[in-house]
This record gives structure tokens, C-alpha cells and sequence, in this order.
């Protein structure tokens, strides 16, 4: 992680201090209050829980450090999704979406925005470099890709989505704010699931838009308050918690996926792997330009569906689950939610158990 980082992460753990009077706690209460003190209506922080409160204020005061940007809270990462798209798109409009991308956002394009009169489009990650953005109003991309983990520049879409008069989104969610900026390369929003890496322990939905451009960040805290879609205080508590350790617990994620990669690699049971990190990766030259490292996501391919399924049921330090960023190392077979990937393709979330330990019961479960 680069110096900027480590300063924003430290910045992060520290963020009360200079708010705090004598005697107050050091870490946010969970505040239940949907109503507040208002003897007058003009001038208080806070007047009705679905329009703020000081628990949701705790976790984007947090983001916004990592961001360096407004941030507005969600209730999970396709509430975030969907309160971006709402807010930069309208009947007729045109948005360019990648089709290798996560499921849910391709199914919102199909299921409500298309409903909506917008013209959705979808293009694999890979063609996004290179696709024309002309009549398009919004470009959204997710980099690394999921499952397949391409990786596209996002710099040179925003110039280029610039030059065509398109804003850019991008699904920050692999990745988190310490490991890429997606706003510093140009890019007008960033979304992301918070569910994954920065609540870290599989336990909170939520969701955040990042954004500098304070009319359009105005207009997406707006509709978070007519739409009702708000996060619940517990869940902002649990998050910000977890985004206190998110830098400690992706030193360790990271650094055991780049291990864990060369191991599978070199394993004869391994068809194909990629790893964006992995020196000879197509992905490795862009992502050594814009992200710190190469993530904890590793995509492998096993003989077939059989074999895949049997060594995930073989290893005890490998959950059987969706979803990824948990402490806990976590895997499964993608086509079975109709992934354009071969059967025996496992995405794997590497978690923080200590990297030998988990090589062993992994090497152990190959194997067998
Ligand atoms: C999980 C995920 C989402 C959706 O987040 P939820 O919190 O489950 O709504 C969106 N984008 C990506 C890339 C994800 O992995």
C-alpha cells in the first residue's frame, strides 16, 4: 500500500478525536434515534433518521478519508448501484454496462432501468477499451472484473468518456479505496459494496457512492432520503468497525493471494488460473499501473464441475459460500449462477488465515 493509504487509513482510526468533548466514547454509539430535539425547526445536525444520523455520518466521515471525496451511505452495494444509475440517468439515456460484470447490476439494466426507457448496453470488459462512447451518457465499469478478474484502464476510459460527453462509474468493490482509486484516474463516481472487504466479516449489508462533484452528490443524498433506501445503524456500526481494520486485514489477504496464486499455478491439477497480480497474467500490466497489488481474488479452473466441487468440499479452511473479502477464505464454482466461465472455474476469496496453514489444507484437498 502506498504512503497516501497508510496516511488516509491512519486518519481513519483517528477520525473522532478532534470532535470529542471531555468524557465522550471513542467510538461511534449506535444511534437508534429516528427522531431528535427540535424545539426549532432550523439549525439542528439532525431532525428525522431517514434523512441523517450520526451513526451513518461516523462510517462516511471514514470513506470519505479513503475517498477523498463526498460519501453517502447505503443500505448495500446495489442500493449504491442503483441510487448512482437513478441519479445520472433518465428516459432515453444511454448507458454502457459491462456484460462480464457483477449479475445484479446487469439485471437491474435489464429489469428496472430498461422498464424506465433508459438504453442499456452491455460490452465485456475487455471491448470496453476500445468500444466507441459516442451518444452514451453514462459508462459504468467494474475493474478487476468479476469472476474473471480483466482489467481495464480506467484512466483512459475517462478521458475518453470525457471526450464523448459521458460521465464514468465504477464498481470500486474488489478492489476498496486503498488498493485503487478510481476518482484520481478521472472517474465521476465510484460505487461499491461495503458488504465485502470493509465490513470484512460477513455479517453487514451495506453500500456507498463516492463522488467530487458536490451538485451530483447533493442529488444522491436527496434521493436516498425520497427513496428511503437507508442503511441501518447497527450495520453502520458493524461496518465501521470493520473498516478500522481493513487495511490490516487486506495486507494479509493480499499478500497470501500472491502466494496462494503461484502455489495453484504451479499445481498439476491446475487447467488455468488468473490473478491479476501474477506476473504473465493478461491483466498484470494494467493492474501494476492502477491498483497497489494484485487484490485477494484468484480465478482458477479445476477439470470440471465434479472435481471443482469435491476439493471445495475437501478443505476445511475454505468456506462453501458466495460473496468474497471475508476473514474467512471463501470459494465456489461461478457458473452455477450461469457465469460465462467453465465449470470447473472457482472463484476464490482469500482470507486471513495464516498462508501456510491455509496452503496445506489446500494442497492437501488437491491432492487427495
Ligand atoms: C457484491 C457486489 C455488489 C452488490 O453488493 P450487495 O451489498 O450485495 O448489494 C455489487 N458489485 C460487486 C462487484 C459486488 O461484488
Amino acid at each position: 500500500m502506498d504512503e497516501l493509504a497508510k496516511t488516509r487509513i491512519a486518519q481513519v482510526l483517528h477520525h473522532r478525536k478532534a470532535g470529542l468533548s471531555l468524557g465522550e466514547p471513542v467510538v461511534p454509539p449506535i444511534s437508534v434515534a429516528t427522531t431528535f430535539h427540535l424545539p426549532e425547526a432550523e439549525g439542528a445536525a439532525y431532525y428525522y433518521g431517514r434523512s441523517g444520523q450520526p451513526t451513518w455520518d461516523a462510517v462516511e466521515t471514514q470513506l470519505g478519508i479513503l475517498e477523498a471525496a463526498e460519501v453517502v451511505a447505503f443500505p448495500s452495494g446495489m442500493a449504491a448501484i442503483s441510487a448512482a444509475l437513478i441519479a445520472t440517468l433518465r428516459a432515453g439515456a444511454k448507458v454502457m454496462i459491462p456484460s462480464d460484470g457483477y449479475y445484479v447490476t446487469r439485471l437491474l439494466g435489464r429489469d428496472l432501468l430498461a422498464v424506465y426507457g433508459v438504453v442499456v448496453v452491455e460490452v465485456p470488459t475487455l471491448e470496453m477499451a476500445t468500444a466507441d462512447f459516442a451518444g452514451f451518457d453514462v459508462v459504468y465499469v467494474e475493474t478487476p472484473s468479476n469472476p474473471a478478474l480483466d482489467v481495464i484502464d480506467i484512466a483512459e476510459v475517462c478521458t475518453r468518456a470525457r471526450a464523448a460527453g459521458a460521465l464514468v462509474i465504477a464498481d470500486n468493490t474488489t478492489m476498496t479505496p486503498l488498493l485503487q482509486r478510481p476518482l484520481d484516474l478521472g472517474a465521476d463516481l465510484v460505487v461499491a459494496a461495503d458488504t465485502k472487504a470493509p465490513a470484512g466479516h460477513s455479517d453487514a449489508l451495506f453500500g456507498h457512492v463516492a463522488g467530487r462533484d458536490a451538485k451530483l452528490m447533493a442529488r444522491i443524498r436527496e434521493g436516498r432520503r425520497q427513496s428511503g433506501s437507508v442503511p441501518g445503524p447497527f450495520e453502520a456500526f458493524l461496518v465501521h468497525r470493520g473498516i478500522e481494520t481493513l487495511e490490516l486485514r487486506l495486507a494479509r489477504m493480499c499478500s497470501s493471494a500472491a502466494v496462494i496464486a503461484d502455489r495453484l499455478a504451479a499445481h498439476p491439477r491446475v487447467k488455468a488460473l488468473r490473478y491479476p497480480g501474477r506476473q504473465g497474467d493478461p491483466s498484470y500490466a494494467i493492474s501494476s499501473r492502477q491498483m497497489q497489488n494484485g487484490g485477494f481474488l484468484i480465478g482458477f479452473e479445476l477439470a470440471d464441475a465434479h472435481e471443482a466441487e469435491a476439493f471445495l468440499a475437501r478443505c476445511p479452511l475454505i468456506e462453501q459460500a458466495t460473496s468474497f473479502g471475508g476473514v474467512h477464505t471463501a470459494a465456489e464454482r461461478r457458473s452455477r449462477w450461469g457465469d460465462a466461465v467453465a465449470p470447473g472455474f472457482i472463484r476464490l476469496s482469500v482470507g486471513i488465515e495464516p498462508v501456510e496453514t491455509l496452503w496445506s489444507a489446500m494442497a492437501e484437498a488437491l491432492d487427495r
